[in-house]
């Protein structure tokens, strides 16, 4: 017997298509900024990584290496410790990328001008995959200057450290193809105030020391070597443990468990029991904070590079979301007050952008001796690191409601770049910690105000308001009392992004981000919702800049 017809109602219309098959390197603000700051050369390489990163295929990577974390494997069948880190496949295609491209040592590999700059373009593009695996690249890339001051033992490492090859697993360092670095400083009683580590090195006679104690935060466990802090008998110094020792067997480092985190899901961050395990003097016993702040500068970094990553990614996938989707008889880009939140998100990612990649290559220029971009570095990262940071969770939150309900189910991919979101401005430096860093280098390093300041007069001239906010903020750094911290970082934050914006960015960016963050005439001042652009700003010209074509 027949029934009646089935009606069918699953017919899809206005939903954008899947964002796959673009190139996340065509992004006019970093492009410039890459050849501005130098990297102009690598320009061809860091678009083949962004149509890559923009694939269905490596889209797909980041998807399933955050939905099958890692697994920490304690024991083997016979109750023998093994302390080893089961990954997904897609982890390990992820690593292989990065690796293949440098993006964990090329400028220690192939120190020539502009590497560092070249390295922050490829680590951004690719982060647009998935930001979990840039945790042990990056580690990777900074422990190099904090090495260096053991040369006998940068000598023996740093070519592993800085091979093109991910060779994971437990073996001697010295036997594999690359090795992978991470960094074990935090304890249960405190991770800001270091000085308070309770681990235990002691002397073992053979040139080596023995360390004891427990570390409540070590990511990337399943890396080959590590940077710890504990104190020796001349007090806090800093440590290189290999997790496998020379002759081959295991070193006591003991993986109690993996953190249950927020986001950073794909990663593994583990709590680890050092039971006289061996290590290798770094630097000069007593000055471990001293050494290990090398490799910490070059984190931070990185901090700033993934939340202009994050931002950068949100924001696509917020622009693009409009451009396909229609709501009261209109694309939503085309409805007057969207377009005016995804301008606002737009020019926070350029500012965020700009801002990285000038530090990018601050890092390039100190690190071939010029002092006064190691003074600006110096204040310019502790403010951009704690600014940029602050502003990731809102913008991620903003990026994901352009979406509608969608944003907030999962396979948007906006909840992972919203968990991600607060934790560049917990590690490295926690928000208070980064900025009573940048007072203490506006206090005690006069020399780094200067180029600070310099560095802003570049772009006087250009745009009254702006001159107005840089005359401001020399009154205010004045007082530099520990209380007004955060204030004074993110003012000095927000002018360094303006100048750039203004002497380098896409005049209606520059002229949008001075109006709304600077103009003490026409804003409300910070801490807005986005979407509150005065009127005037060109925001279909913005929002044009950040959204994605669909190429293959
Ligand atoms: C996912 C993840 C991975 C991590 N991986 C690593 C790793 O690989 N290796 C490692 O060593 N650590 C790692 N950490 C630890 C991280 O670096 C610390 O959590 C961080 O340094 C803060 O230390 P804490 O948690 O002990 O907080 P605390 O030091 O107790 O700080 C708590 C709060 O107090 C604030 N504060 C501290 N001092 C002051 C002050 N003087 N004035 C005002 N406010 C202050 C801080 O800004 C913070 O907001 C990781 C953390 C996370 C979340």
């Amino acid at each position: 017997m027949k029934g009646p017809p089935m009606t069918s109602t699953h017919e899809v219309f206005n939903q954008p298509p899947t964002l796959a098959g673009y190139d996340v390197a065509a992004d006019p603000a970093m492009l410039d900024a890459l050849r501005r700051e130098g990297g102009g050369w690598a320009e061809d390489g860091v678009r083949e990584l962004g149509r890559l990163a923009g694939s269905a295929q490596a889209q797909e990577w980041g998807r399933q290496a955050n939905e099958h974390p890692p697994v920490l494997r304690t024991h083997d069948r016979f109750g023998n410790r093994i302390d080893e880190v089961e990954f997904h496949p897609a982890w390990h295609s992820l690593m292989t990328v990065a690796i293949r491209h440098g993006l964990h040592a090329a400028p220690w590999r192939d120190p020539r001008p502009g590497a560092h700059v070249a390295r922050a373009a490829g680590f951004y593009v690719w982060g647009a995959t998935d930001a979990g695996h840039g945790c042990p690249i990056s580690m990777t890339y900074a422990i190099v200057p904090a090495l260096r001051h053991a040369p006998e033992l940068a000598g023996r490492f740093e070519p592993l450290l800085a091979a093109e090859e991910y060779d994971f697993g437990l073996r001697p360092p010295s036997t594999k193809r690359g090795l992978l670095a991470g960094m074990s400083m935090t304890e249960k009683q405190g991770g800001s105030d270091v000085r308070a580590n309770t681990t235990r090195a002691v002397p073992a006679g053979d040139g080596t020391f023995s360390l004891t104690g427990h570390k409540w935060f070590t990511s990337a466990p399943m890396g080959d070597l590590f940077m710890v802090l504990a104190q020796a008998p001349g007090g806090l110094s800093c440590f290189l443990l290999p997790r496998v020792l020379p002759d081959g067997s295991r070193n006591a480092m003991r993986l109690q468990r993996l953190k249950d985190k927020l986001g950073n899901r794909s990663n593994a961050s583990a709590e680890v029991e050092y039971e006289q395990a061996a290590a290798w003097l770094v630097g000069e016993e007593g000055r471990g904070v001293r050494t290990i702040i090398e490799m910490v500068n070059m984190t931070r970094l990185d901090c700033v590079l993934g939340t202009a990553t994050g931002m950068r990614t949100g924001v696509t996938l917020a622009a693009h979301h409009a451009a396909h989707r229609t709501a009261f008889g209109r694309r939503l880009a085309d409805q007057p007050l969207m377009a005016n939140v995804l301008a606002d998100l737009a020019l926070e990612s350029e500012a965020t952008t700009m801002a990285a990649f000038r530090l990018a290559g601050a890092t390039d220029r100190a690190a071939g001796g010029d002092e006064q971009e190691a003074a600006f570095r110096r204040l310019a990262l502790a403010v951009t690191k704690y600014w940029v940071c602050k502003r990731a969770p809102a913008h991620a939150a903003e990026a994901l409601e352009c979406l509608g309900g969608n944003g907030y189910v999962e396979e948007s991919g906006m909840p992972r770049l919203y968990r991600e979101a607060p934790l560049a401005s917990i590690w490295e430096g926690s928000g208070n910690v980064a900025a009573l860093d940048a007072l203490r280098a506006l206090t005690r390093q006069p020399g780094t105000a200067e180029a600070f300041f310099a560095e802003l007069d570049q772009a006087a001239g250009a745009d009254h308001r702006l001159d107005q906010a840089i005359a401001r903020l020399r009154k205010e750094v004045s007082d530099p009392s520990e209380g007004r911290a955060r204030y004074l970082a993110e003012a000095m934050a927000l002018a360094l992004q303006g100048a750039l914006l203004v002497r380098n960015g896409y005049p209606a960016v520059a002229d949008a981000f001075v109006a709304s963050r600077l103009d003490s005439a026409s804003s409300f001042g910070s801490g807005g919702a986005y979407g509150t652009l005065p009127s005037g700003a060109d925001t279909a010209a913005i929002v044009s800049r950040v959204t994605p074509q669909i190429l293959w």
